[in-house]
Formats: structure tokens, sequence, C-alpha cells
């Protein structure tokens, strides 16, 4: 029986993850769950899966579970996130919540040997020379992908040496507007940019596939996670998202990861590595529904996410830190009405182009940084 924490337990992934642990009660096991404002469906989930740790971000929901659950210990905020990180009697921390709020939660689980089921994007793309040092410091600690792409790029390196590998091909379904031009952008609305061809996601990762910047987040990401220079790290246009990813190595082999486009997959894959189980969620893959799979190269020049990403990733230090803050601001500032679909790339470009980037010794400066980076933009954005 595996014990696993859930923070974000009422989002995308963490409703997902709770579905796959729903059919399999005997080999998983809920003793954790977190939520930010939705602290109804929280209560739901505290009556099914009867954990021991709740916390949530709200302080009404706060006080209501205190009382309606006097069984579980309750906490609060950014404090009850660490506050279920450090607790001894688990093995897997899904990372689940959306935003650079995830760091500090899965530093403490890798300080303390866990396996982290890593969804938050925003970790490695913020924090990743800081998490690798302390992979290396904390050896029993070890980060499993459920980013889709980069469960695939984990699974596929399973086919050869790390030595061994020539290149990364981080596969991009393109996003709602692929193939449309900048002229075509300049107005688009957020309902227009929300709807995602494939995949069903959370609202700001489905703003970042639309701009390409999830993809950008996810070539950072990757670097992190798997050490392969920004060089060999190629980003394809696979609209069909039924190649997760693939990994080349020396001798032209090409390993892909192949499956339907959900997350329940690369969820479960994270908590039973390195075995496999019988998928209980799943429906087998059907091949004849796609007759077609097609690919093609990224429109740079329009969707400006991937480039931006590799320049920040490039430079290191806390740029890409800057990248993911003034994205995150941008999104919220667009699903708000208050600024247009195209200028989250002048903030993203702005906000790199001000940023004298620091070496990362710790929480303490990305937080710093995160913070400073959200206020400019806020400064000069939310009217
Ligand atoms: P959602 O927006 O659906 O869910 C986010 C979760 O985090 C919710 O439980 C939310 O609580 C909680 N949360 C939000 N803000 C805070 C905060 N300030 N403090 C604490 N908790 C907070 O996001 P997704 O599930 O789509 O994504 C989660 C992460 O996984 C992201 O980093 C995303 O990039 C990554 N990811 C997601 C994929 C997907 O398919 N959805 C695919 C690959 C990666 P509440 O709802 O109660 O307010
Ligand atoms: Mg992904």
């Amino acid at each position: 029986m595996k014990k696993i924490i859930i923070l974000g337990s009422t989002g995308s992934i963490g409703t997902n993850a709770l579905e796959v642990i729903r059919k399999a009660k005997d080999k998983f096991q809920v003793i954790g769950i977190s939520g930010h404002k939705n602290y109804k469906l929280l209560m739901e989930q505290i009556e099914e899966f009867k954990p021991k740790y709740v916390s949530t971000g709200s302080d009404e929901g706060y006080h209501i579970i205190k009382e309606r659950f006097p069984e579980v210990e309750v906490y609060f905020g950014d404090e009850g996130l660490k506050n279920l990180a450090t607790k001894e009697e688990y093995d897997i921390l899904l990372t689940a919540v959306s935003g650079a709020v995830g760091i500090e939660a899965t530093v403490e689980g890798i300080k303390k040997g866990k396996r982290i089921a890593l969804a938050n994007k925003e970790t490695m793309v913020a924090a990743g020379p800081y998490i690798n040092r302390l992979l290396k410091e904390n050896p029993k600690a070890e980060i499993v992908p459920v980013d889709s792409e980069h469960s695939a790029i984990f699974q596929s390196m399973l086919g050869g040496k790390k030595d061994e590998v020539r290149k990364i091909i981080i596969t991009a379904s393109g996003g709602t507007f692929r193939g449309k031009k900048i002229e075509e952008l300049k107005d688009v609305s957020v309902e227009q940019a929300l709807k995602h061809p494939n995949w069903s996601m959370g609202k700001k990762i489905t703003i970042d596939s639309s701009t390409l910047v999830n993809k950008g987040l996810e070539v950072i990401e990757a670097h992190e996670l798997f050490g392969v220079s920004y060089e060999d790290i190629e980003v394809l246009v696979h609209p069909q998202s039924v190649i997760h990813s693939m990994v080349e190595f020396k001798d032209r082999a090409v390993i892909a990861q192949l499956g339907a486009p959900d997350m329940k997959l690369p969820i479960q894959y994270a908590f039973t590595y390195p075995d496999r189980m019988e998928s209980l969620a799943l429906e087998p893959l059907d091949f004849t529904k796609f007759s077609t799979l097609t690919f093609e190269k990224p429109d740079h020049e329009t969707f400006k996410g991937i480039s931006l990403a590799f320049k920040a990733g490039r430079i290191r230090k806390t740029m890409p830190a800057v990248l993911n803050a003034a994205n995150e601001v941008a999104v919220e500032l667009f699903l708000k009405g208050k600024i247009k679909f195209l200028t989250i790339y002048e903030i993203i470009e702005r906000a790199m182009e001000r940023h004298i980037p620091l070496e990362i010794d710790g929480v303490e400066i990305i937080k710093k940084v995160d913070k400073e980076t959200r206020e400019w933009v806020y400064l000069h954005y939310a009217r």
C-alpha cells in the first residue's frame, strides 16, 4: 500500500489523481490533500478519502473544515502545504498546485527523501538548479515527472543509457491557435484561447498552451530534469497528441511513448514506477482512430513562447523564474480581460530585459525575484 499526499487535489491533475486512486484503493491510500479556494470540493474529498491531513487556502473553508471534521489535522495557506510535505509517514508527494507556490513544498519533500510525482512544472523552471543540487544531497529522494511530455521522455530514456542520448524531441499539439498569424491573434478572446484541441486542463496551462509558453516551460523543465543541453532539445508540433515525446539515441533509434491524451496515465506511472499496473481508468489506444499522425515545425515568429524560454533557459540563474512569474501574472491579467493576448509576450520580454540574473542559492532568492517581477508587471499592466 503506497501512502500518497496530493497538493492541489481540487485541480485538474488532483482530481485525475484521485480518480486513479479511487479505482485502486487496495494499492494507494491518500493520507493528505490540499486545495486553495474550492473548499467545498475539498470537503467532498475528505468525506470520500478520509485523509489524516488537509490544507486549504480559504479562510472560511479552514474554519468549516475544522468544525466538520474534528478528526482531521487542518492547515492553512503556503505554510499548510509545507506542513503536509514535511510529514514522515508518506511515500509519494504529488505536487499538483498551479504556479510557483509549489516550489517550497517540493523542496521539503525532497529533504524528506521522498518520491515526488511532479506535475507542477514551475518548480523545475524557476528552481531547477537548486532542486538538482538538493536531489544530489538527498539521494533517497527522486522525481518522477507527471507532465505528459516528461513522463514520455522518462519512459523512453529507459531504452538506453544517459550518455547514449542524442536528443530529446518534445511534441506539442500547437494549441488552439495553430496555423494562425500575428494579425489574427491581436483580438482573440479569453473563450477562444481556452479551447484546447486535445487536452482538458486548468485555465492557466490552457492559455500557456495557446501561447506555446507551456512548451517553452517544458523545454526548460526537460533540460533541468534530464540534464540534456538546449542544443539537443527540439520541439515538434504533432497536432494529434498521440506521441507524447521521444528520445533519439546515438544509433538513431528513436524511442517514443504513445497513449491517449489523458493525464491519468502519467499520474499512475509516477505512482507505480518502476512497475506498471493494469489501468482501471483508461481504454486501450485505438490506432484505427488515428489513421494519420502528422508533424510540423513550430511557428516561432508568431508564437514566441518557445524562443523566449530557450533564451531564459540558456541564461539560467534566476532568468527562468522571471519568465515564469511574468507569464503567470500576464495570463492572470489576460483571463481578467485586462490585457490582450499578444501582450503576454510583451510582458515576458520586457520583464526579462530589465532583470539582472542572480545565482540561485536557495528558495529565498527565487521568492524575491518572483515577487519583484510580479509587482513590476502589476504596476505597468494591471490598469
Ligand atoms: P488547476 O488550476 O486545475 O488546479 C490547481 C490546483 O492548485 C487546485 O487544487 C487549486 O486549488 C490549487 N491552487 C491554486 N492556487 C494555489 C495557491 N496559491 N496555493 C495553494 N494551492 C493553490 O491546475 P492543473 O491541475 O491544470 O495544473 C496543476 C499543475 O500541473 C500546474 O503546474 C500545471 O502546469 C501542471 N500540469 C498540468 C497538466 C494538466 O493536464 N492539467 C499537464 C501537465 C502539467 P483550488 O482549485 O481549490 O483553488
Ligand atoms: Mg505537458
